[in-house]
């Protein structure tokens, strides 16, 4: 116990909450599947930063997870392995069906860029399939993509909600995983209701994963809303 301590005080990470994993110092020992680790490779992730050293056994866990970090601090990655490996284990989309893993992103740009990271990690190694889901482009490409089948699904929140009330838009039904990226960045645009709106339609015993560059206390309320006993983790912040 005081190994990890000493561990978490290097890496420059706090951590509160129950029976929280140790941090991992590589990436074997996340407990990814082969050619997902040999995918990480080839993309040239040498070691885990510190969020992905402590974010990957928590949500590898299966747990709820708050993670506090700065812009560049690696969260993609922290959470798309997980995120991967969580729809590995479920059983396969059925026509018609799908998302299984549904990250929500504040712009465009950054949704587009998370499905273009998660197309690289997840796409050949694991077979996964990525819709892109945001406004200001039409939305029939978009809903050809989810007939097809996507088992991940990454969007803006206000294109989110137009896809759920579609009759055939998108399906929340086999959804088991959620991201909130930039959640701080979510709710300074405005996106709240449409985020709570959101969760409200994606089944109670999801595993949900919160990341921020700040926490603000609207933030700390969805958090209480919709985490369920979170392993909160939070890296060089306060003052260093
Ligand atoms: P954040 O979302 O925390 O701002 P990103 O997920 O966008 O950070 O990652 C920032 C950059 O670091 C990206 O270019 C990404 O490819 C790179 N990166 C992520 N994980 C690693 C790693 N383990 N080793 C090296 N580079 C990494
Ligand atoms: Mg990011």
């Amino acid at each position: 116990a005081e190994q990890v301590r000493e561990r978490r005080a290097v890496l420059r990470l706090s951590v509160s909450g129950f029976d929280v994993p140790s941090p991992i110092a590589r990436f074997e020992h996340a407990g990814l599947p082969r050619e997902l680790l040999a995918t990480v490779r080839k993309l040239g992730y040498e070691e885990p930063t510190s969020v992905q050293m402590q974010a990957l056994p928590v949500a590898m866990s299966g747990r709820d997870l708050i993670g506090v970090a700065a812009t560049g601090s690696g969260k993609t990655v922290a959470y798309l392995l997980p995120l991967g490996c969580h729809v590995m284990a479920q059983r396969r989309l059925e026509h018609g069906e799908g998302p299984i893993g549904l990250v929500l992103a504040p712009t465009h740009e950054l949704a587009e860029q998370i499905a273009l990271e998660c197309r690289k990690l997840l796409g050949r190694s694991l077979g996964l399939n990525c819709a892109s889901l945001i406004g200001g482009v039409g939305k029939y490409e978009q809903l050809k993509a989810l007939r097809a089948g996507c088992e991940v699904a990454v969007g803006t929140p206000g294109r989110l909600v137009e896809l759920l009330a579609m009759k055939n838009g998108l399906c929340a039904r086999r959804v088991t995983f959620v991201v909130l990226d930039e959640a701080d960045r979510m709710f300074s645009l405005g996106f709240e209701p449409q985020v709570r709106a959101i969760l409200q339609q994606v089944r109670p015993d999801r595993q949900a994963l919160l990341f921020s560059a700040t926490f603000p206390p609207a933030l700390e309320r969805l958090a209480r809303d919709s985490l369920s006993e979170p392993i909160r983790l939070a890296i060089g912040t306060a003052g260093d």
